[in-house]
Parts: structure tokens; C-alpha cells; sequence
């Protein structure tokens, strides 16, 4: 039996005195949640506060990238030392906007995910489909290449701890969704591939989430799929009301 696990990524939002406003106004929201999973990820400069304010809750704490080197001469990134020194436990990798706009590839996603796994952090792997490869039929093609590639690293004994997040591309911060049966369909796909790479047992055992516009509206019928094992929620995990919403919708 999958815990679901609902993700809240901030994206580049939030100042510091934001970020300890929606993090103080969700705990108590959550406070009686045991069944659901939640992080929450803020940007790299909120993480401190958010860490400090989450101690002794049901609430952990996601990074939204990790950097794939250990030390040294990279400027502008994070190492995952650095982050399990800020109290993270999980990172966000290879999200589309990072594959966007920063020319993040399936290989940096691998190397990243080592990273993560090599320190005790759990990798949640975006993968997902933009609207041409969708209308072009290439659904399946891409979104199992990158599950095939972005886990090239992870070895069958590590498998369980991943957990992947599918993301149309054509569904993030545009208000439209997958429909259940649509998510549901490429769900199934994904494990399919995973018990092909790491067997059945672990295949049954890792979590994908869905992301992509979900709402405390859309919520519980997406999370009612059989594959859907949880969210990662972007612009309704800016307010606690809403994404405490989604979390109880998981339960
Ligand atoms: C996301 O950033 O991962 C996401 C799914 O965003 P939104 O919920 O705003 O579509």
C-alpha cells in the first residue's frame, strides 16, 4: 500500500517573512494529517526558516533542485550536503521548467538524482510531455524516455525510495488539467516501465505523483486513479487553505 504523498513547490516565490506566514498558516490546517505524506518546497533562501518552523510536524522539507557535484567550483549551486544541513530530505529534480529554461537534460537529471540518493535524499523526478509531443502523439515516447534515462542512476535496491512526478508540460500554471482517465493512462504506462527496469515488487512500491493545475476542485478525482499515488502542486500550494485542501483530498 503507497502512502500518498502531496508536494508543495513554491516555485521562485515567497520572501523569507512569506514563506514562515504560509508555512505557520498551513500547520495547524495539517497538524491531524497521518495518512497523507507533505513537503513543502521553498526557494534556497527560505529554506532555513521554513526548516526551523516545521521541527516536530507532519511537514517536511523538499529543495527544488540539487546539484549533481558534491563541492567546489560551481558557482550558483547547491550541494546535497548543504541541503540535508538545512534539514532537507527531499529535492525536486529535473522539473520542466528547469529542462525549459535551463537547459536541464535527462543526463543532469541521472547525475542529479545520484547525487540525491548517494545523501539520503529522495529525488522526486518531474518528467512530463509538452502540448506538441501530445498532439503530436509522442505522449508515451517522451515521458518513458525521460523515466528511462533521468533513472539510468538509481539501482533496483534504491528504486522504492524514488518517486516520480508526471507533469504534462501543456497542464503546469495554465489552469488546465489532465483529465483522470488521461493522467491514469500515462500512470500506468510509467510503472509499467519501472517494473521492467527495477521488477515488479519495486515498481509497486515507488510513487508517482501527478502536477499540473491541481485544485482542492480537481483533486480528489485525480488522486482516486489506481497509479496516482499523490500531487505536485505548484501555484495552490501558495495558499495554505487551498493546499490543505489537496492533502485532504489524498486521504
Ligand atoms: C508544478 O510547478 O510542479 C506545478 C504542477 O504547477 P501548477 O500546480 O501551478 O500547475
Amino acid at each position: 500500500m503507497r502512502k500518498p504523498f502531496i508536494a508543495g513547490n513554491w516555485k521562485m516565490n515567497n520572501t523569507r517573512a512569506a514563506a514562515r506566514e504560509l508555512v505557520a498558516a498551513l500547520k495547524p490546517l495539517v497538524a491531524d494529517v497521518k495518512d497523507v505524506e507533505i513537503a513543502v518546497a521553498p526557494t534556497f533562501t527560505c529554506l532555513q526558516d521554513v526548516s526551523e518552523l516545521i521541527k516536530g510536524s507532519n511537514i517536511e522539507l523538499s529543495a527544488q533542485n540539487i546539484s549533481y557535484a558534491a563541492s567546489g567550483a560551481y558557482t550558483g549551486e547547491i550541494s546535497a550536503d548543504m541541503l540535508k544541513d538545512v534539514g532537507c530530505t527531499h529535492a525536486i529534480i529535473g522539473h520542466s521548467e528547469r529542462r525549459q529554461y535551463f537547459g536541464e537534460t535527462d543526463e543532469g537529471v541521472a547525475k542529479r538524482v545520484r547525487a540525491a540518493l548517494d545523501n539520503g535524499i529522495i529525488p522526486i523526478v518531474c518528467v512530463g510531455e509538452s502540448l506538441a509531443e501530445r498532439e503530436s502523439g509522442k505522449t508515451f515516447d517522451v515521458v518513458l524516455r525521460q523515466i528511462v534515462n533521468g533513472l539510468s542512476s538509481v539501482k533496483n535496491d534504491e528504486a522504492a525510495r524514488v518517486v516520480v512526478a508526471y507533469e504534462p508540460v501543456w497542464a503546469i500554471g495554465t489552469g488546465k488539467t489532465a483529465t483522470p482517465d488521461q493522467a491514469q493512462e500515462v500512470h500506468a504506462a510509467i510503472r509499467a516501465k519501472l517494473a521492467e527496469i527495477f521488477g515488479a515488487d519495486n515498481a509497486e512500491a515507488m510513487r508517482i505523483q501527478y502536477g499540473g493545475s491541481v485544485k482542492a476542485s480537481n483533486a480528489k478525482e485525480l488522486l482516486g486513479q489506481k497509479d496516482i499515488d499523490g500531487a505536485l502542486v505548484g501555484g495552490a500550494s501558495l495558499k495554505a487553505a487551498d493546499f490543505a485542501e489537496i492533502i485532504k483530498a489524498a486521504r
